[in-house]
């Protein structure tokens, strides 16, 4: 079978690899139906969040199944939505809702994201994906669902929404800033899901117009500010709930510093270094709570893709650009927020 191999920074090439096939019964194998380019694939497409080569990329994605082992709990045609991070719903961390740190498979374990610990299991961009615990791990695409959104439920808009949710939770209706930047189809979810769960308004601060524009089409107060003015920028308020999905560290100066006493600011990187500066002491005056890590990806995709299907929350306002297999290596550095990849 095919598959688009990260071979390095900036190379990405389309080769023929062993075929995936069953290892288990409660493995089944999925055709890719649906791919979308989750924000991280550029930075490691370009070398900027290293990645040991060589691994094939994709990992949003929808498929249906083609073969089952027979205790997957699945049949061929069942068109199914796949959680990146590999989970066995069983350990303790599973039991508890901690999906992304699953104690069966090494830590970091997801598809196309290259082998930790030693185990690949496979990216999205090829024609056969294996999918181990199955009956777990897998979800139905609900009939009238088009696939193209149905792909990012579980990573991108997932950790969009989780951002604003819990925050929304203790602080009902309050206004939620949101920065974004290289995580640029996550923060335009949070402002997506914070205005659908009631946020009174949404002020979004962004270094690139396109996704300043696409904010204030949904609905959001929006600002372009040059990348070097990002830090010293203000709104010249201060919010309950803030989102950094700038990633680098202008963007936590600003979300760090608009937070009001007492609010919760989350962000959807660990920054652009291994180790990033925080003002601890403004934040232990002010009681901040500073939410960072990895989205619980199949514990959290249920709740998502209820809200998707009873029409609350409406990811499609992310328009995505669909882009074919063939086109995908040229297509994963091109500047769009969402591209989702068609076979
Ligand atoms: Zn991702
Ligand atoms: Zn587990």
């Amino acid at each position: 079978m095919r598959a688009l191999m990260f071979e390095g920074p900036g190379r990405l090439h389309w080769q023929e690899i062993p075929d995936a096939r069953l290892q288990d019964d409660r493995d089944v194998l999925v055709r890719p139906l649906a791919v979308a380019r989750c924000d991280l694939d550029p930075a490691i497409a370009l070398g900027l969040y290293p990645m040991p080569a060589p691994f094939v990329m994709g990992h949003e994605m929808v498929g249906e199944v083609v073969a089952c082992g027979y205790r997957a709990g699945w049949q061929p045609g069942d068109r199914v939505i796949v959680p990146f991070q590999i989970s066995c719903g069983a350990c303790a961390m599973c039991r508890r809702g901690c999906s992304n740190a699953c104690e069966a498979v090494p830590p970091g374990s997801a598809f196309g994201l290259g082998p930790h610990g030693g185990i690949d299991f496979g990216g999205a961009l090829t024609d056969l994906v294996r999918v181990p615990w199955a009956d777990h791990l897998l979800l139905p695409l609900p009939p009238g669902l088009d696939p193209v959104l149905g792909c990012g439920i579980p990573d991108n808009i997932a950790d969009g929404y989780r951002c604003v949710a819990g925050p929304l939770r203790q602080w009902p209706g309050a206004p939620v800033l949101v920065i974004g930047g290289l995580a640029p189809s996550v923060g335009l979810y949070a402002v997506c899901a914070a205005l659908a769960l009631g946020a009174a308004r949404v002020v979004y601060v962004d270094i690139d117009a396109a996704r300043v524009s696409l904010a204030h089409a949904m609905g959001a107060e929006a600002h372009l500010v040059p990348l070097a003015d990002i830090g010293d920028f203000t709104t010249g308020e201060r919010f309950a709930i803030t989102v950094d999905a700038h990633v680098l560290d202008g963007g936590r100066t600003l979300a760090l510093k608009s937070t009001a006493p007492c609010g919760i600011c989350t962000s959807v990187s660990g920054g652009a270094t291994a180790s990033a500066a925080l003002p601890l002491r403004d934040m232990y005056l002010k009681g901040i709570t500073y939410e960072v890590g990895r989205v619980h990806a199949r514990a959290l995709a249920p709740e998502v893709l209820e809200l998707v299907v009873s029409g609350v929350l409406d990811p499609s306002r992310v328009a995505p650009r669909i882009v074919s297999f063939d086109e995908a290596a040229d297509a994963m550095l091109a500047p769009d927020p969402k591209i989702v990849f068609v076979p």
